[in-house]
């Protein structure tokens, strides 16, 4: 009896909690069987219609299969700038009257192109990502889907449709891509700039390099200037040489890239062909695997493996120099390692050396420091990345890996 009592009051779950009650209490006929079931249905429909409206998530239904009369929710009216009664279909007669306009990737899109309207013709859910930009200035973007719902007889009876508002995700990108695209525009600008200075300043280079030659012939007989001279002619001969591998360096990479498929073999034999003479002078001995054949730039290629194999060279330990080339496929990438029996590198410099003029080497040993950071700039241009592997004692190991 209590629970019976209690079901007079204003709360639906007491007036569920009443039909069990009346349940468990003895037979009920037809019609009162009826009118419970329908009276818990409105209750039910109720709080259904509770949770749409104040659901913080932009919501719409339409009052009919067209879509002429759409009604949405207070997430969705506050969002559009409207009154939540008002029809927020954009019908040729009632767009004029609603303060916003929609955007499809930029561009209008018209009352009858919208997911709801879409949903209705196609008899399907429709994915969409809107711009909304109202007459008071302000812009946000959902991204969400209308579904038709169907009577009986499977004809679309109304839509329904549920968006999230992605602004802040949509404005985030958009800043990504704009720091993204300044950071492309300055990239290209310090090449051209390394490119067009490295260039300019081989020419006033090389008629300091003659004159110092002509004073250091002129000058034969006293020491002190020839040797003066002498160290002219060096210092020239040295800034050529960081001249030319700051030109490659600038003219190697994204900008340049001229990609194709290409035999990695190929590549590797143009490398052998400019090391040669080297190769022989030091008496190495250089094996190689099959190597695949990638979309790539082969003369960029070709020079890395040249830059690679030049340094085993130039590195080597005591005993003459043994230099093998190899290849191994994973699922999306290929990794190939050019490893050597030379000096090695001590683990705490294994990122340093790839950075621009970075040695660990004096003047005993030529070089600009810019051979690594040319190959890492080749490499990471292709969308691969390159690294090494050596304990500092037996030998090295450079591997790169480029994306199939
Ligand atoms: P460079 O050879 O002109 O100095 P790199 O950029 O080619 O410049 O190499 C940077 C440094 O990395 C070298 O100075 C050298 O100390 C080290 N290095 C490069 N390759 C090897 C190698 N195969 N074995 C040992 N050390 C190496």
């Amino acid at each position: 009896m209590d629970c019976l009592r209690l079901s007079a009051g204003k709360s639906r779950e007491l007036r569920i909690f009443h039909i069990n009650a009346m349940d468990a209490h003895g037979p009920l006929n037809d019609i009162d069987r009826l009118r419970q079931e329908n009276s818990a249905l409105r209750a039910r429909l109720a709080d259904l219609e509770t949770i749409v409206m104040r659901m913080p998530v932009p919501i719409a239904i339409s009052e009919d299969p067209e879509s002429n009369r759409i009604e949405v929710n207070p997430a969705f009216a506050a969002l559009l700038g409207i009154d939540p009664d008002q029809n927020a279909s954009l019908t040729e007669e009632s767009a004029a009257e609603l303060p916003f306009h929609v955007y499809r990737n930029g561009k209008p899109v018209a009352g009858s192109e919208l997911p709801q309207q879409r949903a209705y013709r196609t008899g399907r859910e429709v994915h969409d990502e809107l711009e909304i930009v109202r007459d008071d200035g302000v812009r946000y973007f959902i991204y969400g889907s209308a579904k038709p719902l169907f009577d009986e007889e499977g004809r679309v009876r109304r839509t329904f449709s549920a968006f999230v508002d992605v602004t802040q995700r949509k404005r985030a990108e958009k800043a990504l891509e704009e720091s993204m695209q300044a950071l492309r525009n300055a990239n290209e600008e310090l090449q051209q700039f390394a490119y067009a200075a490295s260039h300019d300043l081989q020419e006033p280079l090389r008629s300091i390099g003659s004159y110092a030659q002509l004073l250091q012939r002129r000058y034969a007989g006293d020491a002190e200037a020839s040797e003066y001279a002498g160290f002219m002619v060096d210092g020239v001969a040295r800034m050529n040489t960081l001249i030319h591998d700051l030109l490659i360096y600038s003219r190697v990479g994204s900008g340049t890239l001229r990609r194709r498929p290409a035999d990695l073999g190929n590549a590797l034999q143009w490398a052998l062909l400019n090391v040669e003479r080297s190769i022989k002078e030091h008496k190495a001995t250089v094996t190689y695997d099959a190597l695949p054949e990638l979309i790539v730039d082969e003369g960029q290629m070709s020079q890395l493996f040249q830059n690679l194999i030049g340094n085993s060279l130039k590195y080597r330990g005591e005993l003459p120099p043994l230099i093998h080339v190899s290849a191994d496929e994973s699922e999306d990438e290929w990794i190939l390692t050019v490893r050597d029996n030379g000096i090695g590198i001590e683990p705490r410099f294994h990122q340093h050396i790839f950075g621009v003029f970075k040695r660990l080497h004096g003047r005993e040993v030529p070089g600009t420091g810019m051979g690594l950071a040319i190959c890492r700039k080749i490499v990471e241009s292709h969308g691969g990345r390159i690294w090494v592997e050596s304990d500092g004692k037996n030998g090295s190991a450079f591997r790169f890996a480029l994306p199939k």
